[in-house]
């Protein structure tokens, strides 16, 4: 469960101060797929970065699964975002590692031994349909290939929060809806909170329970994905129509 209460994040100070997230009230129960769309600079990446707390919240709260992360110390945090794992456009996996040992890393910064890394790595491996691609460099897989070793990395930790930052822009349609089905499934397994980032609407009728329409740092409408397609009359309820043709 993700609940963000009065949540603004300003960047700069005085004369260049910009307001990117802005008193924003947010939700995600547990085992619930939320989408997040908005125009570009609405403010999604940095919604993402202050539940990760990769970036400190100006003010406000971000309470992740009953605990209030935005005031931990340092030492608190770096535990607390063990649960929450984060996905990215083009995954940003290391070019000179292997599928494996790019999985393995927050494995390693944990300093989780050797044989217990291996067997995690396989385990992973496995659940993102990639058993066969353990030694595989990153140039060596497919675009959808690489968002699945991105998933799996971010699973390393065990987290019970799931990021996705665009994690399907960029693959064709097949592709997405493969790694979209596959977030699904691990949800499932693995009763995950997805918060999902998209600009693709198509995209969104695949993953999503719920949709928020992030605007100029508020959310300005939301809803369950078959309130939305259900009802004609809102902004986001008619972008999520399927076209036709
Ligand atoms: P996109 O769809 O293009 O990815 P977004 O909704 O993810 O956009 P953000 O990356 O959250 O948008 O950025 C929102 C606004 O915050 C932008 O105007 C951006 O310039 C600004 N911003 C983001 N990070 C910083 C930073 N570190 N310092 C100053 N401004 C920033
Ligand atoms: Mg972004």
């Amino acid at each position: 469960m993700i609940t963000l209460r009065q949540l603004t994040k300003t960047y700069g100070r005085g004369g260049t101060a910009v307001t990117v997230l802005d008193r924003l009230d947010f939700e995600v129960p547990t085992g619930r797929i939320a989408a997040v769309v908005g125009p570009s600079g609405a403010g999604k990446s940095t919604l993402a970065q202050c539940i990760n707390l990769l970036e400190r919240p100006t003010s406000g709260s971000v309470v992740v699964n009953g605990e209030e992360l935005s005031g931990l110390p340092e030492k608190r945090l770096r535990e607390a975002r063990r649960r929450i794992g984060t996905v990215f456009q083009s995954s940003s996996l290391l070019s000179r590692r292997t599928a494996a040992e790019n999985i393995a890393l927050p494995l390693e910064y944990l300093g989780v031994t050797p044989n217990e890394a291996r067997a995690r790595v396989a385990e992973l491996l496995d659940r993102v349909g990639l058993a066969d691609k353990a030694g595989h460099y990153p140039f060596q897989l497919s675009g959808g290939q690489a968002q699945r070793v991105g998933i799996a990395r971010a699973l390393a930790l065990r987290p019970s929060i799931l990021l996705a930052d665009e994690a399907t822009s960029g693959l064709d349609p097949d592709t997405t809806r493969s790694v979209v089905g596959l977030i699904r499934q691990l949800r499932d397994d693995l009763d995950l909170t997805v918060v999902f980032i998209t600009h693709e609407m198509d995209t969104v009728r695949q993953v999503a329970d719920t949709v928020a329409r992030l605007d100029h740092g508020r959310i300005v409408e939301q809803g369950t994905l078959v309130e939305l397609l259900t009802s004609h009359e809102s902004q986001l309820g008619r972008s999520l129509q399927p076209r036709r043709g």
